[in-house]
């Protein structure tokens, strides 16, 4: 299914307290570790595993072990809330960057930073929480594709349909995984209900 809302009541808790205007930068930032960690448990479900066995104190038992290399590629600077998590649960994750910054007046983003690793045959992450126009992540995922990304899904923590549909429409091949699927955007191009600016609220920036 290419876009996914995780439909389970912790990340609708924790998406609670993200929106909520009053939680500040501290938690803030812990709640996003929490969700991101749920939304990264449904992203990778696709990820290549192995049988093998291991021994336990009691008999020789099947198991299954990732066989496949993970990617992920935060795009700056609200990504960078949701790679703590990544680490922690892949150790031997390989971590990309991409800079885009939003203009304001167009909410057309332009690349100010790109270093991305070589991207074939790895299960590829892209994070950013805010899926607003969805041309900053089109942008990215057109990046990424051409770093040798084939399996590519793009991580989000509030989705607006207008993103999710430029995506589709632009990138069939990618799924999408979301704690939420907002009403859509304003004309400052925020998604409603939103949570407001991701990379301000996780910062506290103003
Ligand atoms: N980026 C944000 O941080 N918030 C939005 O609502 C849209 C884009």
């Amino acid at each position: 299914m290419p876009f996914q809302v995780l439909d389970h009541p912790l990340a609708g808790h924790l998406l609670a307290s993200l929106r909520d205007k009053s939680t500040p930068p501290e938690r803030f930032r812990s709640l996003t570790e929490s969700l991101t960690t749920l939304l990264v448990l449904q992203a990778t479900t696709g990820i290549r595993t192995r049988e093998a066995t291991v021994e336990t104190p009691l008999k020789v038992t099947e198991v299954r072990l990732l066989d496949q290399s993970l990617a992920i590629i935060p795009v700056l600077r609200a990504g960078l809330g949701m790679v703590g998590p990544v680490l922690h649960l892949f150790p031997d994750v390989a971590v990309g960057y991409i800079g885009l910054a939003r203009n304001e007046e167009t909410a057309v983003a332009h690349t100010y930073y790109k270093n991305l690793p070589g991207l074939a045959g790895k299960y590829t992450l892209c994070l950013d929480p805010m899926l607003a126009t969805g041309g900053s992540a089109s942008q990215a995922i057109h990046m990424i594709k051409s770093h040798g990304a084939t399996q590519v899904t793009m991580v989000s923590i509030v989705a607006a349909p207008e993103g999710v549909e430029k995506l589709l429409r632009e990138h069939p091949d990618v799924n999408i995984v979301s704690a939420s699927l907002d009403e859509g955007l304003n004309d400052k191009k925020y998604i409603v209900p939103g949570l407001g600016d991701f990379g301000d609220r996780l910062f506290g920036t103003p």
